[in-house]
């Protein structure tokens, strides 16, 4: 049988035997649940904890600061909807109405991106942060966009199409300015006295960028940080919310950035309700330990395969385009604009996506989320491209077992499709 090349790393990842291992004996005979008294409950209890404190001690925060969620989706919501939820709680503390904004870039994940215009219904003004054509956000307009009504900055590290890494710490910077200059200013600012200390949050979406970048708190300067289990060889439907707990002395009563969007038994700092997962927690954390092993040395490996492949694709088609900038973006990721033009694939992106994966090779179009979708990709639509250009680009998310053979094999298949018709 061929084997199959599977070059959608950003879709999702395969598990590691490793972290299969390490969950195994949570789903068999330590079942317990970590809310119990009992032995069976310590035991899980004891799992999870471990695994907090594997996770915090990557990010460089404390373990209380980690709250684990069913994915990076469930993460996202919790850091828009849940600041927003806890805004309008002090707001009404103060009696004061005043209008949230949430200033989000447009090339955030769909999770992001549908929760703000969710919000938007029910009565938050959002700002869309533009990107310029290699697809990096426009800080100048970040700067514009922030006013004592900003309840919180969403950012993602890296994106999951283009793979451009954002300029995480220069806006956190921004941001820490911005609140200085509003606790030093002497305009009448509307509750100024309680709320400028915390606002804005910025929150940044780390899923795709902590396989390969270091996701220290402190060194991004963020409040609110979103991983993802199962884009770093872990499980699905398990990733986690890092939440700042530091304190301003006035805001001691208010103890949370967030209010819960689930309620029920309290767990997760009550930010988060339910029964733990725990072997997908277990797994987690496994997976977070041996990616942080890997990192340097793979994003090292890992780029060098994909100049390659992007070598060997230009001596195909010489009139292809990498989208997104070159320089600043994840090591794995190339995603190309492939013109119909002279000498150029008579199939469309679509088509060959399909023409690959009959070949037995696994690329994507987009992401996995908007793949239902016929609309063109909204990152490549906010970089200010065309319909034409998303539907001929393509994209190639490599990963750890991606090598130089296999790309070689990739580059036979293509130049086959070269020469098929449409
Ligand atoms: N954010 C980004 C940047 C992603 O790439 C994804 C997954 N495509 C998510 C969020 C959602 O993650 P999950 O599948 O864990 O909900």
């Amino acid at each position: 049988m061929k084997k199959s090349i599977y070059l959608d790393h950003a879709a999702t990842t395969p598990l590691d035997p490793a972290v299969f291992d390490a969950m195994r004996p949570y789903f068999t005979e330590q079942f317990g649940n970590p809310g119990s008294l009992h032995s069976f409950g310590q035991k899980a209890s004891a799992a999870v904890f471990a695994a907090r404190q594997t996770i915090a001690s990557e990010l460089g925060c404390h373990y209380s600061e980690i709250i684990f969620t069913g994915g990076a989706t469930e993460a996202n919501n919790l850091a828009l909807r849940g600041a927003i939820k806890q805004w309008r709680s002090l707001q009404a503390a103060v009696s004061q109405d005043l209008v949230p904004r949430i200033i989000v870039s447009s090339i955030e994940h769909e999770s992001v991106l549908e929760t703000a215009r969710d919000l938007e219904k029910e009565g938050v003004e959002v700002v869309y942060l533009p990107v310029s054509q290699e697809g990096v956000v426009d800080v100048q307009k970040l700067k514009a966009a922030l006013t004592e009504r900003t309840v919180l900055v969403s950012v993602m590290y890296a994106n999951n199409e283009v793979g451009t890494i954002q300029p995480i710490a220069e806006i956190a910077q921004i941001i820490t300015d911005y609140k200085l200059s509003i606790a030093n200013s002497s305009a009448p600012v509307a509750f100024k006295n309680l709320l400028p200390a915390i606002y804005p949050l910025f929150h940044t979406d780390a899923v795709q960028a902590f396989q390969y970048l270091s996701c220290n708190v402190q060194a991004l300067g963020v409040d609110l940080l979103t991983l993802s289990a199962h884009k770093i060889y872990g499980p699905k439907g398990v990733g986690c919310l890092y939440v700042r707990q530091s304190l301003t002395p006035r805001l001691k009563a208010t103890s949370s950035k967030l209010q819960p969007l689930l309620t029920g038994g309290g767990q997760e700092q009550g930010l988060r309700s339910g029964t733990e997962n725990v072997p997908a927690i277990v797994g987690f954390a496994k997976a977070v330990e041996i990616a942080m092993r890997m990192r340097e040395k793979e994003s090292r490996r890992v780029a060098v395969v994909r100049d390659d492949l992007l070598k060997r694709i230009k001596i195909i088609w010489k009139s292809v385009v990498v989208n997104g900038r070159k320089d600043g973006r994840l090591p794995n990721n190339l995603n190309l604009y492939i013109p119909h033009a002279k000498g150029s694939p008579a199939l469309s992106g679509e088509q060959l996506l399909i023409a690959l994966d009959v070949a037995g090779v696994a690329v994507s179009s987009g992401s996995a989320c908007a793949a239902r979708s016929i609309d063109p990709s909204h990152v490549l639509t906010a970089m200010g491209f065309d319909r034409l250009r998303s539907k001929n680009s393509l994209r190639f998310t490599l990963g750890r077992q991606t090598t130089k053979k296999e790309i070689q094999t990739v580059v036979s298949v293509l130049e086959s499709l070269k020469k098929k018709k449409a």
